[in-house]
């Protein structure tokens, strides 16, 4: 995570299966709106708020259907380097989308290497709390993996109120101004590699820009 003083500038992936609702959520946050159906497109939008009198600048990557079953390893991979927190989605109706969850948190922590770090920036969102009448998960389990899992919870309806969908963006800025604050580990042989190879990578794109 880049931080500038007081100021937060992180990059953030919106992952789940598909229709679970992470282009509303997405653009619930950017416009306020709901506007029902949101296409199949990819983007990386860029977003400003205050938090306690901080800037706070969001990369928002809305990435299609992440389930890692479903795509190709390295693509999954690139997004979780890239990010530096994540906002998992599922849907209440949805069980296969709440085990998607389930198994993208393992493998973001695995990618990540945050197996010794109890503090992971990943918010765990049940969507579409609108649809009770349809629901298959219960708040409860969702809660029971975030505790599980050391992740934050929140069940919110991007459809239906647009401040449920802000809690949950300004609880990962929070969590990941947490992690921030914990002392890093001493880098291990493959983070000096990754830390040199990030140097050079600079480097050559300095000198070739
Ligand atoms: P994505 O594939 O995860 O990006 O899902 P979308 O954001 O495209 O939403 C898939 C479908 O679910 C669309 O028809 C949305 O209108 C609908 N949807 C999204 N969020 C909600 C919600 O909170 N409640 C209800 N009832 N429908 C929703
Ligand atoms: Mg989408």
């Amino acid at each position: 995570m880049r931080a500038v003083s007081l100021n937060m500038d992180a990059n953030i992936v919106v992952m789940g299966t598909e229709s679970v609702g992470k282009s509303a959520l997405t653009v619930r946050l950017l416009t306020r709106r709901f506007i029902g159906e949101y296409g199949d497109i990819e983007s990386i939008y860029t977003h400003n708020f205050m938090v306690d009198g901080r800037e706070v600048t969001l990369n928002i990557w809305d990435s299609p259907c992440s389930e890692h079953l479903s795509m190709e390893m390295s693509l999954l991979e690139k997004r979780v380097h890239w990010a530096d927190g994540f906002v998992l989605v599922y849907s209440i109706c949805d069980r296969t989308s709440f085990n998607g969850v389930a198994r993208l948190i393992q493998t973001i922590k695995s990618i990540k290497d945050y197996l010794n770090s109890d503090k992971v920036p990943i918010v765990i969102v049940g969507n579409k709390r609108d649809l009770r009448h349809r629901r298959t998960v219960l708040s409860e389990e969702g809660r029971l993996l975030a505790l599980s899992t050391d992740c934050h919870f929140y069940e919110v309806s991007a459809a239906e109120n647009y401040h449920s969908t802000l809690m949950v963006f300004h609880g990962l800025v929070e969590r990941m101004r947490d992690t921030k604050c914990t002392p890093k580990r001493p880098l291990g042989f493959k983070g000096i590699v990754k830390s040199m190879s990030a140097v050079f990578t600079r480097r050559l794109t300095d000198s070739l820009g």
